[in-house]
């Protein structure tokens, strides 16, 4: 019998649940009766997917900002997870906080890909070959970031292909990689997941894994195209917390239909990076700039009002804050941004790659004495020990600043229907985080956060009727409670 890949790739990813300001995750409602989300879900999709050997036949990510709440409260989850990558090196890396790129600065692309290359290199102990994408939001700029930066490929819905692509019967043949061409002659491969399969996998509950796979896989072979010779394959992508968190047993249902009923039917469990090993992309395709796989209206998901983040039964929610919300998050930015290059320049060799570099002592991977003397000027280096310690004590809160900096523009808190949610409080905190950093890098500087609450009073909670500038201003009192 003639035997045919599969791959299924999961993503796996929480955003940072921790309150910026105390670095304790509160019990979260919902969750019960588990303390929170991150030890809900562990509970019910991580810890058994790991025992059940899962993650040994997919392909999956699992983000940084949810690796690292695993670290300390579900360390056993995350070793069997890290170990199942020595299987078929299953593991893709992701870019550091689920940041949308496209929206992001060259700047911001490339410290988040950066970042999310160090933690996974640090993690399993390898290079990673691919990326996935927060969203899988993508555009040229962003594909050739992760070129630039060494990733081979990274995964796409097919609608975001531009233009006349080879297609089956059932639209574009999702069963092989694709390259995209990029300036200055670089390319990354793409991998484009199979909607229907991805559903059926991910989603089905009425099926069992023997109906998916003598029922279902057949139906997405399209025969006329199909050459499992030629190492196509069928692929699914979607999210990991299906398995067992939204649809209770079906981690299960993946373990059956990756190691017995799946086999049985002739179909063998891949990862991405063997499904590489086994082909050479050819066919060149076009994508669609500013698209992602969870918006149907570009990015506008996460920058103004669309339909995707409505709630029916709350009509006048809309998603107007997000567009004034992004703004104020730029414009912050850039005056972080300034007070870095104006404070940090004479002290640091070069103060980008410095700032790439930071991840290392920020998460404590790297003691900072050591990475002042990697990244030091002659000037910091031959300061007095008295006056080194101070400027360097400046800079670290400056790193501090930029890591907030990063963390405020996390995904989720732009993906929601309201202001007022956790999601985007959450960033807005991390803003607060990131300016309080600056103060005490350089408190002769004024303070950013007068100039903040201005752009915020543009956007406004319909649940809650508070502003922007209100909503920040209770949080910076409690920052100042907090951290008085
Ligand atoms: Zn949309």
């Amino acid at each position: 019998m003639l035997r045919i890949p599969f791959c299924q790739h999961a993503h796996f990813y929480q955003p940072p649940r921790e309150d910026p300001f105390t670095g304790v995750i509160p019990q979260e409602l919902g969750a019960e009766p588990y303390h929170n989300f991150n030890e809900k879900i562990t509970a019910e999709c991580y810890r058994p997917n790991a025992e059940m050997g899962n993650f040994e036949r997919i392909s999956f990510n699992i983000g940084p900002t949810l690796a690292l709440w695993m670290e300390k409260f579900a360390p056993e989850t995350l070793d069997m997870i890290v170990s199942a990558d020595k299987t078929r090196a299953n593991a893709v890396a992701q870019v550091y906080n689920h940041t949308i790129l496209p929206l992001a600065s060259a700047a911001d692309k490339e410290i988040q890909i950066h970042w999310g290359i160090t933690d996974f290199s640090r993690r399993f102990g390898r290079w990673p070959q691919g990326m996935w994408l927060a969203e899988t939001a993508a555009d040229i700029p962003t594909l050739d970031a992760l070129a630039k930066a060494g990733i081979a490929y990274t995964v796409l819905a097919p609608w975001q292909v531009a233009g006349s692509a080879p297609r089956n019967s059932s639209g574009l043949d999702t069963t092989k990689p694709y390259v995209v061409d990029l300036p200055e002659n670089r390319s990354i491969t793409v991998f484009f997941f199979d909607p229907n399969f991805s559903v059926a996998l991910h989603r089905t509950s009425h099926l069992t894994a023997k109906q998916i796979a003598q029922e279902i896989f057949p139906m997405r072979l399209d025969n006329a195209w199909f050459s499992p010779r030629n190492g196509q394959t069928l692929f699914a992508a979607g999210d990991g917390e299906y398995f067992g968190h939204h649809i209770p047993g079906r981690d299960a249902l993946l373990r059956d239909l990756t190691l017995t009923e799946g086999p049985a039917a002739g179909y063998d469990p891949i990862s991405l990076n063997e499904w590489l090993d086994r082909v050479k992309p050819q066919d060149a395709i076009e994508i669609k700039n500013f698209t992602a796989w969870s918006c149907e209206h570009g990015l506008d998901r996460w920058s103004r009002d669309c339909e995707c983040a409505r709630d029916a039964f709350l009509p006048a929610i809309n998603g107007n804050w997000k567009g004034p919300l992004r703004m104020a998050m730029n414009r912050l930015a850039e005056r972080i941004d300034a007070v870095y290059a104006t404070q940090s320049f004479r002290w640091l060799r070069n103060t980008h790659e410095a700032r790439l570099a930071s991840i290392g002592p920020l998460r404590g991977w790297l003691d900072w004495d050591q990475f002042f003397i990697e990244q030091g000027s002659d000037d910091l280096l031959r300061s007095p020990e008295s006056l080194r310690a101070v400027i360097q004590e400046k800079l670290r809160r400056l790193f501090q600043a930029l890591y907030y900096r990063q963390l405020m523009f996390t995904s989720c808190g732009f993906f929601f229907e309201d202001l007022s949610r956790i999601e985007p409080v959450n960033n807005i905190r991390y803003a607060a985080m990131a300016m309080k950093s600056t103060i005490g890098a350089a408190p002769e500087l004024p303070s950013f956060a007068d100039a903040f609450a201005t752009d915020l009073a543009e956007c406004y909670s319909v649940r809650t009727g508070q502003t922007g500038a209100e909503l920040f201003l209770r949080e910076w009192d409690r920052a100042e409670q907090l951290l008085a």
